[in-house]
């Protein structure tokens, strides 16, 4: 393989930042990945220097949930390709989506399905399995599902077909805590309490109502049982898109006796409070669970400006149209989010709030590397990790439609003013955006499975 680098950055690394070069292989054919050869001053030849003129590099983003096509029955309005694009401009080198058995649908014929969109992805990208009702049916089928790379989960307790009682959460996490690599993304609602709500409160286009009904203590009772089932079985979970202050306020309680309990937020969340949902935009920022008030966002942020959560976007843009002429309870709930997420968190976590870069990479990276099992060979910068890497600088920019990589018609970022940008994107050592174009082609992201990384 060739060799490049980046010179004259500050480069983030798990010791700290070191002033100076990146060095590291670039690939010459599609089944090769180049490595990190080197970090700090160099002097051996290399094929090609990027000079980076101070500014920062950190390790390729990775997006632990995003909704890259299928999900529900309104189609999503990015696919694999787009959005994969839209990842690489943000500076996101890996996405972790889904393989969602769609009602009666086999978990073979869904993985079949899902690798077949994913075959155009320009991003790397991993999968985990949905439990749904059937997942008595489900379970058999792991070992496949294992043959395929798939070693991680999402659950629900709410949702049609897939609403996952105590009962049968207890069930699955006994079943499946022999293995510690597997981990588990929930998402955290309380069915009951939300039917009662809605029911009491009736169909309209007041998107606060959604907020309304969907209350931050449904969340939080949610998330104490999952607690309590992670201390009983000891396996590995995640609370999917965090929202609330009672949330934040349980990972500040004891550890679980056994297993790990972490919880992921997304920029939204970190951003916009339910007073978004008010007017005739209400319907574009519908998301679940929903936004939530200034209070709950002090907390959430609290805890990003510790490190001590994972951000990933819960990406799954819908388009205009589908989002108008919609009720709190019709509209197609989901927002967009991969192509902002870095950009934002430095321009709003860093440059406006004073995170440190360590932590900068924790809440990108890091830390959904190291749940997932995907640590040190991604969210590190450090020989003989994949060259999967970030370049940031300090340049202003404006978020517009219009610009953004994947052809979406809105995002809810619309005019936000950022103090920061992604310079350059490399994945696996291939330069995958330059600043201004995505450089990679469909299909040249590839697959991730936990047990078979090969550096
Ligand atoms: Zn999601």
């Amino acid at each position: 393989m060739r060799i490049a680098r980046i010179a004259n950055a500050r480069v983030v690394t798990p010791e700290g930042t070191v002033e100076g070069d990146v060095t590291f292989e670039v690939p010459e054919s599609r089944d090769q990945v180049g490595h990190i050869l080197e970090v700090g001053s160099a002097t051996s030849p290399v094929d090609q220097t990027f000079d980076a003129r101070g500014a920062w590099v950190v390790p390729g983003g990775i997006d632990a949930h995003v909704h890259f096509g299928g999900f529900g029955t309104i189609p999503i309005a990015d696919g694999f390709y787009r959005g994969s694009r839209a990842a690489l401009a943000g500076g996101t080198t890996t996405v972790i989506d889904f393989v969602e058995p769609d009602g009666e649908e086999s978990v073979s014929h869904a993985l079949g399905r899902r690798l077949k969109d994913a075959s155009v992805s320009a991003v790397d990208y991993m999968y985990r399995l949905v439990l749904t009702e059937r997942y008595e049916q489900q379970i058999n089928d792991l070992p496949l599902a294992e043959r395929a790379g798939i070693h991680d989960f999402k659950l629900f307790t709410i949702y049609e077909g897939e609403t996952l009682r105590e009962d049968d959460l207890g069930f699955i996490f006994e079943r499946l805590s022999d293995d510690p690599r597997r981990t588990f993304l929930v998402h955290a609602e309380d069915p009951d309490e939300i039917a009662r709500l809605q029911a009491g409160h009736g169909d309209s286009t007041d998107f606060l109502e959604l907020a309304r009904t969907r209350p931050a203590e449904s969340e939080e009772r949610m998330a104490r049982m999952l607690w309590r089932l992670v201390d009983e079985t000891g396996v590995r979970l995640c609370i999917a898109h965090a929202t609330t202050a009672g949330t934040m306020h349980l990972l500040d309680g004891p550890a679980p006796a056994r297993g790990e309990f972490v919880a992921e937020t997304c920029p939204h969340y970190l951003e916009f409070s339910e007073d978004a949902l008010k007017g005739a935009d209400g319907c574009l920022f519908t998301m679940t669970p929903p936004l939530r008030t200034a209070p709950d966002i002090e907390e959430l942020w609290e805890k990003a400006l510790a490190g001590r959560l994972i951000i990933s976007t819960d990406h799954c843009p819908y388009s205009l149209s589908d989002k108008r002429g919609t009720t709190y309870q019709s509209v197609p709930c989901g927002v967009d989010g991969v192509w902002t997420r870095m950009a934002w968190l430095y321009s709003e976590g860093v440059q406006r709030r004073g995170m440190g870069m360590g932590t900068f990479v924790r809440l990108t990276s890091e830390n959904a590397a190291r749940f997932y099992g995907l640590y040190p060979h991604k969210g590190a910068i450090s020989p003989s990790s994949d060259a999967d890497l970030a370049v940031i600088g300090d340049d202003q920019w404006q978020v517009r439609i219009e610009d953004a990589p994947d052809a979406l018609d809105y995002t809810i970022w619309e005019g936000k003013r950022l103090a920061g940008s992604i310079v350059r994107t490399y994945r696996g050592g291939s330069l995958a955006f330059d600043g201004e174009r995505v450089l990679a082609r469909p299909g040249s992201g590839r697959q991730i499975d936990k047990t078979r990384m090969d550096a």
